[in-house]
């Protein structure tokens, strides 16, 4: 028998799990650890509330967890319940799936300022991550500037800009819809540092922009590339690209009916973040491309007044004491998977933050070939049972899969109409909610 360990619940731990099992069938016990209750990372976190087809990717995973050799062990956090030398002691393999769920920092003056939010923080908010449920955004503005151009700064301009019908049917949590529905906002700025050619933002994402209720994308014709150029586009990128030409043709009688504009800022890097106490005005500078296609400030500065900042500019995996780690990429040191042999890391903690959900596929073959290179376990360690052997000796308040059934009723249980769920956004609720 071998015993794994996968650290996070997430996409990328439920394909590793799948994996494992396809390889190992009966011959393997899978232990998927989570330092929250409830279990699918950047399913429940990340993805969109408004983005249901995404999520249903859940049931994929849980037609995993409800097998045999799978078992979810939550509420158990790797670092401080346990460490991973001990996990090392117990399991043939350790896997970690952490994911990339710190910001990567903003790092100009004034990034500090309350009012100005990393994506983590501000995602987290809207799809009721406990670590954010609290952080109150200050919605009563008029300006929100949303830093990146890549997807997640799509989400928030989106999440920023629906009406409360718009979200029928999302799983957005109460306190968003609520403030969200309070909210002044008539304008949200994307700030891109490069041009149209070097967005991030897929087709399909990009293109529900163009269909909101109260909200119009504008996009300044001088910043678009002649048109032959997109020619050379990749066709993904070529449809975004040809998004925005859209964007920039839709005639100023159409945007009369509008409320909220979502002002694409190509060329423009934020320089500081200024105000009395709290987020009061973005500097920004003026940029073009170098032959490289990097960005190079030209020196002309100008102000956007605003309340509130959002920056999207991709992710870190956090480090864990005694790992491998590569501080330049933000992820686990690791060699197409492995760690050291007994330790290793699949999707965003290998990888980086990138590619979508299913990206992270591969990854599980991909960590059960370096395991088998490894000499495939079977080593005779005691797995789950010596972590429960050592878990009763310590205050650890094990959230199993059926537990977390339990929660899922009472979330589905107490939805408003038209939507899945009400999520709890407190740890205590959650834990509660299984009795
Ligand atoms: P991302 O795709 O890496 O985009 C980050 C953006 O931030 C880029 O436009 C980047 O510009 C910009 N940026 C980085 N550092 C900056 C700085 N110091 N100042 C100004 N701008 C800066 O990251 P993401 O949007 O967080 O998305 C992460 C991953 O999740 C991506 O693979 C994304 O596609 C995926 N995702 C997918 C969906 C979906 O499919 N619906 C939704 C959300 C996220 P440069 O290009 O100039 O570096």
């Amino acid at each position: 028998m071998r015993h794994i360990a996968i650290i996070g619940s997430g996409p990328a731990g439920y394909y590793t799990a799948e994996a494992a099992q396809k390889h190992y069938g009966d011959d393997a016990a899978i232990d998927i650890i989570d330092r929250l209750p409830v279990p699918y990372g950047l399913i429940r976190f990340g993805v969109a509330p408004d983005h249901q087809s995404i999520k249903a990717v859940s049931r994929r995973y849980e037609k995993t967890a409800l097998t045999e050799q799978v078992r979810f062990v939550g509420n158990l956090s790797v670092g401080d319940d346990v460490s991973i030398d001990e996990l090392m002691e117990l399991y043939d393999a350790v896997i970690l799936a952490t994911g990339a769920p710190h910001d990567r920092k903003l790092a100009i003056p004034g990034a500090d300022l309350p009012g100005v939010f990393g994506s983590a923080a501000f995602v987290g908010w809207y799809n009721g991550h406990p670590e954010f449920t609290g952080i109150a955004p200050p919605l009563d503005g008029k300006h929100v500037v949303v830093i990146g151009n890549g997807n997640v700064a799509l989400d928030v301009a989106r999440i920023l800009s629906k009406t409360e019908s718009e979200f029928s049917g999302s799983d957005i949590v109460a306190h968003a819809l609520e403030a969200l529905g309070n909210a002044a906002t008539e304008k949200v700025t994307l700030l891109g540092r490069r041009g149209p050619h070097q967005i991030a933002m897929t087709p399909k994402e990009l293109g529900e922009l163009g269909r909101l209720e109260r909200a119009c994308p504008r996009v300044a014709q001088d910043d678009l590339p002649e048109e032959g150029a997109d020619a050379m586009l990749e066709p993904g990128m070529r449809k975004s690209v040809t998004f925005l030409r859209e964007f920039a043709a839709i005639p100023e009688s159409h945007r009369a009916d509008k409320c909220i504009e979502i002002d694409f800022d190509f060329f423009a890097s934020p320089i500081a973040i200024e105000g009395d106490g709290k987020v009061e005005r973005v500097i920004v500078e003026r940029t073009e491309l170098d032959a490289d296609l990097r960005s190079v400030g030209t020196g002309e500065t100008y102000t956007l007044d605003c309340s509130m900042v959002v920056s999207c500019i991709g992710y870190r995996t956090p480090p864990i004491e005694g790992v491998p780690y590569e501080h330049g990429r933000g992820r686990f040191a690791n060699d197409e998977g492995r760690i050291l042999p007994g330790l290793y890391c699949v999707g965003w903690a290998r990888r980086g933050p990138t590619g979508t959900i299913g990206t992270n596929k591969p990854d599980g073959a991909m960590a059960i070939e370096r395991i088998e290179e490894d000499g495939g376990g079977d080593s005779g360690k005691p797995g789950r049972a010596g972590l429960d052997a050592l878990l009763a000796g310590r205050d650890a308040d094990i959230v199993t899969f059926q537990d977390w059934k339990k929660i899922e009723e009472a979330e589905t249980g107490r939805a408003r109409e038209g939507s899945p769920r009400e999520k709890f956004t407190r740890i205590e609720e959650m834990i509660a909610a299984r009795k």
